[in-house]
């Protein structure tokens, strides 16, 4: 079962140009956990976009958990991405103004889910990430790594069957860094698929079970013998 299938997938920012990303196909298994390495300017964050359906492809097609996401209108976007897409950003995105618990419980909520049901999948990924002790805190009050953590908790809490993650060490100080790599270890010896954009090789080979590199916007390497080009 694939989680993510991309089949002869460009972007072009300009039409003429070459290029951004692709045309490159591409799929991860259930499960997997892939880095996307490569030099800044190579795709990665294009990549990340498409597969987010943050961004839509100039050619291709782009299938996430079983659903065509290319084609779809804003709003279905909007709603697919929060049922099956969890995102954690190098810079965290929290809200501010809201407590641990309320960033953590949000997106369960914009999904439907009630009151009780949010707060108690909430404490679940608080108490799993480590972070329970900060459950009424503000996110201004927390350290770099606790943020992250809160952030991937945010991220986890509709179950997402794909777990982004863009470069989410990059914010970080080393030790930071360290911790966070741990959380991806553990996260991905829970069976959860996971994509991680890194600039970090280091990151990726402690993190993924497999390894897409990027340069120009092409795959020029894929650790997995299975994979497509
Ligand atoms: P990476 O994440 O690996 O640094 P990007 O995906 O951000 O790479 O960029 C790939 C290429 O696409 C680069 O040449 C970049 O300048 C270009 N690019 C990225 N975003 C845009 C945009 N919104 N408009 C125009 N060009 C873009
Ligand atoms: P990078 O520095 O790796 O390129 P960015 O921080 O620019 O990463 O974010 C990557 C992409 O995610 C960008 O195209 C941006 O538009 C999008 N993005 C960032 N934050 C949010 C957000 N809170 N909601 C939706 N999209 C976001």
């Amino acid at each position: 079962r694939q989680v993510i299938e991309l089949a002869g997938v460009a972007k072009r920012y300009d039409s003429g140009g070459a290029p951004a990303l692709g045309p490159c196909t591409l799929s991860v298994a259930r499960g997997e956990a892939l880095a996307v390495t490569g030099p800044s300017g190579s795709g990665k964050s294009t990549l990340l976009n498409l597969v987010a359906g943050l961004d839509r492809p100039t050619d291709g097609s782009v299938t996430v958990a079983g659903r065509r996401i290319d084609q779809l209108n804003e709003r279905a976007l909007a709603t697919f991405r929060r049922a099956h897409i969890g995102i954690a950003f190098q810079f965290f995105n929290l809200l501010d103004d809201l407590t641990v618990t309320d960033n953590i419980q949000l997106p369960a909520q914009l999904a439907g889910a009630g009151r009780r049901q949010a707060a108690a999948r909430a404490d679940e990924l608080m108490e799993a990430l480590g972070i329970q002790r900060h459950a009424r805190a503000y996110p201004g009050r927390l350290s770099g790594g606790e943020r992250q953590r809160v952030a991937f908790a945010r991220a986890l809490v509709n179950r997402p069957a794909l777990l982004l993650a863009d470069e989410p060490t990059g914010a970080l100080d080393s030790a930071a860094g360290h911790d966070v790599r741990g959380l991806l270890l553990d996260l991905r010896r829970t069976g959860q698929t996971i994509v991680l954009v890194t600039h970090d090789p280091t990151l990726a080979r402690a993190c993924a079970s497999r390894t897409v590199h990027l340069v120009d916007g092409r795959i020029a390497s894929d650790s997995s013998a299975r994979a497509a080009r």
